[in-house]
């Protein structure tokens, strides 16, 4: 089944490639080559991690990520560079234990969840009750935690490309209301992670306006099926403890450009998130996406091209703690929202790339005709049409004002064993596939913002004004 999508997939692709003659393009064929042969992405990965490090948004570390980051950009040779600043709720993460005290003493791996309340001081000690879905949790009758801890052990699915995750992160996304609506005290939740480790994977929680903020952490996966256990034999009894706190502060978005010679106010949009969780050193999460958009631009500045169009390589500062950031980008932006014209976020990791996704109506252009046999060679032999989701920080630009997507799709079978735990670190990253992704944003962005392309018209409806 599987094989035969892959087959059946990649036939557009290969036909389009046999179908034009002048369709090798030297220019994009030498860029792949360079860029697949250069240091500077992988270089740029390791001093982040090593010089900076974890980085929460709002954070002192996050600033001078930024801070560092534009420098090495200006160092590079990009015609501009500057931040963005907008104001975040900096979460700092403080002491945290979570013990079973009854039937016996046991302590479990934990994390708050980012922007969790903390506990009373002295922690919270309370009889749980393990629900296997959140689901279960939803369907359980109003008042019925009163003051319980729920616990939610619900198992995300390991897939290529990451799909389980949708489904599994509801339980700490909106987990911590349900539970506080049904009386809960504090919700523990299975990590949202496909590992066997006994790390526990945090990430953000947002709280429902009408629920009280009751604390929330994620335990590992073998402490989940732990208290699983533990609960099928009798009542069980947890004490935790988070000690974190939340002051106002500010986040720092970097944005460096390659101007375009022919129409520098037409911008393709390459980025990744500069911010990550401070468990682990921020390398595939999103160290390896901003190496991955700097580096691609950085390529066809080594090459000497000056594209038609302006390439912004936009390094956002808060991608880890949700929405209002996001609108922050925006609302400063929405103005020439309409120049923008495709945008892309590198946000899975480094894992190698296999497939493409362009905007509606455009794979027949001589745009896309390109793409396919420049990244073809990078084994990436799969062209979709209908590109919806380039990744988190570029919705707002998308829903809002339209922008066209590019979506470039990464192997993430191994991606959410790391996710978000202490084992983020450099590595986790294979510098040759840190390279190929390199190779093939730097060719989208060469060949779109060399072209004429217009993403717009190309999916209007056939008979629509353009
Ligand atoms: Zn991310």
């Amino acid at each position: 089944m599987k094989l035969f999508r892959r087959l059946s997939s990649a036939l557009p692709a290969l036909v389009l490639l046999s179908g034009g003659a002048a369709l090798a393009d030297d220019t994009a064929a030498d860029l792949a080559a360079k860029a697949s042969a250069s240091h500077w992405g992988y270089d740029f990965l390791a001093d982040l991690t090593t010089d900076i490090g974890p980085r929460i948004s709002g954070s002192k570390a996050a600033q001078d990520a930024a801070a560092w980051a534009a420098d090495r950009l200006k160092k590079a040779g990009f015609d501009e560079v500057h931040l963005e600043k907008f104001p975040v709720t900096y979460w700092a993460r403080g002491a945290e234990e979570a013990d079973i005290v009854q039937p016996r003493l046991q302590h479990l791996a934990v994390a708050a969840l980012g922007h969790s309340v903390p506990t009373p001081s002295g922690g919270i000690e309370a009889e749980v009750v393990v629900f296997k879905s959140f689901q279960a949790l939803r369907d359980a009758p109003d008042g019925s935690l009163k003051g319980r801890i729920a616990v939610i052990t619900q198992r995300m699915v390991r897939a290529q490309n990451g799909e389980g995750y949708g489904i599994a992160v509801g339980s700490r996304v909106a987990g911590p209301s349900e539970a506080a609506k049904k009386g809960a005290v504090a919700l523990v939740i299975r990590s949202v992670g496909t590992d066997h480790h006994r790390l526990p994977h945090t990430g953000l929680t947002l709280y429902a306006k009408d629920a009280p903020k009751i604390p929330a952490a994620a335990i590992s996966n073998p402490d989940a099926d732990l208290l699983e256990r533990m609960a099928a034999k009798g009542p069980v009894k947890l004490r935790l403890k988070l000690e974190n706190k939340s002051t106002d502060s500010q986040a720092v978005t970097v944005v460096g450009e390659i101007k375009g010679r022919e129409h520098p106010e037409q911008v393709v949009l390459i980025s990744g998130h500069l911010d990550s969780w401070e468990l682990g050193t921020g390398a595939i999460d999103d160290g390896a996406g901003v190496a991955i958009a700097a580096g691609a631009a950085k390529a066809i500045i080594d090459q000497g091209l000056h594209p038609k169009r302006t390439i912004r390589v936009v390094m956002f500062g808060a991608e880890e703690i949700g929405g209002g950031p996001v609108d922050a980008y925006e609302a400063a932006h929405a103005k020439e929202a309409g120049n923008i014209v495709i945008a892309g976020e590198s946000d899975f990791g480094a894992g190698r790339i296999y497939n493409a996704a362009v905007p509606a109506g455009s794979l027949g252009s001589p745009f896309a005709k390109q793409l396919t046999a420049a990244i073809l060679p990078l084994g990436v032999d799969m062209l979709h049409e209908g590109s919806s989701h380039g990744g988190a920080d570029i919705e707002g630009i998308h829903e809002k004002d339209g922008v066209p997507l590019v979506d470039f799709g990464q192997d993430g079978t191994h991606y959410f064993d790391i996710h978000h735990t202490a084992d983020d670190t450099l590595d986790k990253v294979d510098p040759a596939e840190l390279a190929q992704n390199i190779a093939v944003w730097a060719s989208f962005a060469w060949l779109a913002a060399d072209s004429d392309v217009d993403f717009r018209a190309l999916s209007a409806p056939a008979g629509s004004a353009k």
